[in-house]
């Protein structure tokens, strides 16, 4: 089966990616892709100390400003691409700073790093919570997703949870070329089995920093094939093809 071409995890030079938000979606056209998500960093944790992130107002401004400029260009030059705006959350931040730098109606994809136990699980239901007493949500405009996650933080836990966690507020899991062991067989009936009857969207990514990985989705596309998620990736495509650039 024949899909759109897609690669939802990016980084660029506003946060520890090597590349501006030019060279992404010019190489990105070059390689066929549908559609890329450009999902700097957000973080005020550990991280924060160690790369750079879009630590303010201004910063976050200029960044989606930069990728709606880029995504006209493209929409004039009649380029089939289009270039979410995103942002990579770590769930180490403080809630506070998360609530007053993001403004959820200003992304199509906000991706959350770093699941590893259900205090994390509480705070995305927090500040989604949060997001929705304050703004007028779109489920059309905005997808939620879980940046690289790795079933062995719940390996001994009931996966329900998680399952019922992801299915309510329509959170999709990502296969990022980066980290094949989290996707081992060993988990394929605790976890990745269930995302068929759960419902569970799929996306195909790869975290990439420089020009040279923005292509490396092939084999996020074969653990898709081979844990038979077609379908759970065409709940993705279809939420992608509802977005009004
Ligand atoms: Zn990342």
């Amino acid at each position: 089966m024949i899909f759109p071409k897609i690669n939802l995890h990016i980084h660029s030079y506003y946060s520890d990616g090597k590349n501006t938000i030019e060279q992404i979606i010019k190489k990105a056209q070059k390689l066929n892709y549908d559609f890329i998500a450009i999902t700097d960093h957000f973080s005020d944790s550990w991280k924060s100390n160690i790369i750079k992130t879009l630590d303010s107002q201004e910063k976050i401004q200029d960044y989606l400003d930069e990728i709606h400029f880029y995504n006209n260009y493209l929409k004039k030059s009649g380029s089939k691409l289009r270039a979410l705006k995103g942002i990579e959350i770590d769930l180490g931040s403080s809630f506070n700073i998360v609530r007053r730098l993001v403004n959820p109606q200003e992304f199509n994809l906000i991706l959350f790093e770093y699941l590893e136990t259900y205090e994390s699980i509480a705070f995305i239901q927090k500040i989604i919570k949060e997001w929705k007493n304050n703004y007028q949500l779109d489920d059309y405009q905005l997808i939620f997703g879980l940046a690289h996650f790795d079933p062995s933080n719940f390996l001994y836990d009931d996966f329900k949870i998680l399952l019922d966690f992801l299915r309510k507020y329509n959170i999709y899991i990502e296969f990022n070329s980066n980290y094949p062991q989290y996707y081992s067989t060993k988990y394929r009936e605790i976890f990745y089995d269930k995302l068929i009857p759960f419902r569970i969207p799929v996306a195909t990514s790869s975290d990439s920093h420089y020009l040279s990985q923005l292509d490396e989705i092939d084999g996020p596309l074969s653990i898709i094939e081979y844990y038979e998620l077609n379908n759970n990736y065409k709940l993705l495509l279809d939420k992608l093809e509802k977005i009004e650039w």
